[in-house]
């Protein structure tokens, strides 16, 4: 070839990459959010299992086909392995949250801390077959000697920016708890919801379909951790 071609062809081949990239930037300009704008919402549930509650979520949940993430209290599995091996079964994560839940107990000491996440650790681990690898403190706080801990151990320590009340408003209604979600959880673009699944909140239960199908219309999509 002649050295003459070699200006124009690059020419050619520069206008042809350009047109390309405009075509596709077109096609791409449909209303699909980039995986940066996404916004996700974690559903997360503490203090279980229980049977009703639990598994009438794991109901919803498989309905919905939404993942989940659920913080196992040890002393409430006895009676109910079946129940936990049913949540790590369809999918969904369990997380620790402490074998007994006293927290004059569980915080008395480093040592203390330990020996409770431990505990609650091979629990989950004899019953499921698998390895917990999220924690959640009970009653939520600080405590950062604690995490790292826990960090040191390969836990991510998750909390969460949103609630729907059913710890904190006292016999809150289905329709309470829907508000109280979406009023705490307003304008954030990720949402890491606290929700309950032991045994007194079947109304937790009960506004779950309604939770999740809101989160949708907003263009929400659902994970676990
Ligand atoms: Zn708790």
């Amino acid at each position: 070839m002649q050295k003459r071609w070699i200006p124009i062809l690059v020419f050619c081949l520069t206008l042809f990459l350009v047109a390309v990239a405009h075509l596709g930037g077109r096609a791409m300009a449909t209303p699909t959010l980039s995986f940066a704008e996404e916004k996700e919402v974690y559903l997360t549930f503490d203090d279980g299992p229980s049977t009703v509650v639990t598994n009438s979520i794991l109901d919803t949940l498989k309905r919905e086909q939404v993942k989940a993430t659920f913080f196992i209290v040890g002393e409430r599995v006895e009676g109910r392995e079946e129940v936990l091996r049913r949540i790590v079964r369809e999918g969904h994560t369990a997380g620790i949250h402490s074998f007994s839940h006293r927290y004059d107990e569980i915080y008395a000491s480093d040592e203390a801390f330990l020996a409770d996440v431990k505990k609650c650790a091979e629990l989950v681990t004899r019953v499921t077959g698998t390895m917990s690898a999220v924690y959640r403190f009970p009653g939520g706080g600080k405590h950062p000697s604690k995490e790292k801990l826990l960090e040191e151990m390969g836990y991510t320590v998750v909390g969460w920016n949103a609630v729907c009340g059913d710890e904190e408003i006292p016999h809150a209604s289905r329709s309470v708890l829907v508000e109280t979600t979406f009023r705490t959880a307003k304008g954030l673009p990720r949402v890491v919801l606290l929700l309950h699944d032991s045994a007194p909140h079947r109304e937790t239960a009960a506004a779950l379909p309604e939770i999740i199908a809101r989160f949708r219309d907003m263009g929400y999509v659902f994970r676990a951790f």
